[in-house]
């Protein structure tokens, strides 16, 4: 703990010394910061969805086998999402850099059971707003008609799908994931945290592959969803709303589990 907090107030020492201080403390830091983690985060998944039967090691993981993207399938998830962060994330971005004053930046690092303490909570706080969000959209027809059926399209998803979204859904995800650290007053190292930690398991949850490293497999007793469950959220519509964990289905009845029966 004590490294962790060293290591951290050296190097908020040194990027001080090397002037990257304003970068940092800019409103524009974490939206470069997650936009650029989407991409990185999703080019090894995207690599074995290229490389599809060539790596049969990587493919023994595919949770619907049979099911693989197509080229035309991949360049339409870009699309839309190169359009999103045209057309919103950029003019956004632009906003808060020219309405929001730069945040101050800590001397000290958090310690690290703050640090992790406080990335559970934003997952907790996160995965509760969007199971009661994306309830409501599944259950009233027009809002799922015309926010949240493109995100629909594909049955069988992979890493590109994660951000295939309409821009009222992209537009939520972004306002709750920077509103919550505020509202839980994290530390900035602990919020930038949470938000590459957040892309990561979306773009797992959508991956298509339940790897032996999958979260739901590295955390215990069910707690978590991961891949296989949201995948099935895409196979059955009504089931597995919960974006992270898996409670709020169980409370709701919603829960699903993943069988291979469910693979059409
Ligand atoms: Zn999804
Ligand atoms: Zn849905």
């Amino acid at each position: 703990m004590n490294n962790l907090l060293t290591c951290c107030t050296q190097l908020s020492l040194e990027t001080t010394q090397l002037n990257y201080r304003d970068y940092l403390r800019s409103p524009l830091f974490p939206v470069v910061l997650t936009v650029s983690s989407y991409f990185v985060l999703c080019l090894p998944f995207l690599v074995c969805d290229i490389m599809g039967e060539r790596w049969t090691w990587v493919q023994q993981f595919k949770i619907q086998p049979s099911r693989r993207p197509t080229a035309s399938t991949l360049l339409h998830c870009a699309g839309v999402t190169l359009y999103n962060h045209v057309f919103l994330v950029l003019p956004a971005s632009v906003a808060q850099w020219a309405w929001r004053p730069p945040v101050d930046l800590p001397d000290q690092a958090p310690a690290l059971l703050e640090l992790i303490g406080g990335v559970i909570c934003n997952l907790l706080l996160f995965d509760f707003q969007y199971f009661i969000w994306h309830l409501l959209h599944h259950r009233i027809r027009w809002l799922y008609v015309t926010f949240h059926a493109i995100h629909h399209n594909y049955s069988s998803p992979f890493a590109l799908a994660t951000q295939c979204l309409g821009g009222w859904e992209l537009v939520t995800v972004g306002f709750w994931t920077t509103l919550n650290p505020v509202i839980l007053r994290c530390h900035l190292l602990t919020t930038w945290t949470f938000m590459v930690l957040h892309v990561y398991v979306s773009i797992e949850d959508h991956c298509g592959y339940d790897f032996p490293w999958s979260t739901s497999r590295l955390i215990p007793f069910g707690i978590y969803g991961g891949p296989s469950k949201h995948d099935v959220h895409h196979q059955k519509p009504n089931t597995n709303f919960a974006p992270h964990f898996s409670h709020w289905d169980k409370i709701f009845g919603t829960h699903a589990e993943f069988s291979f029966s469910t693979v059409k």
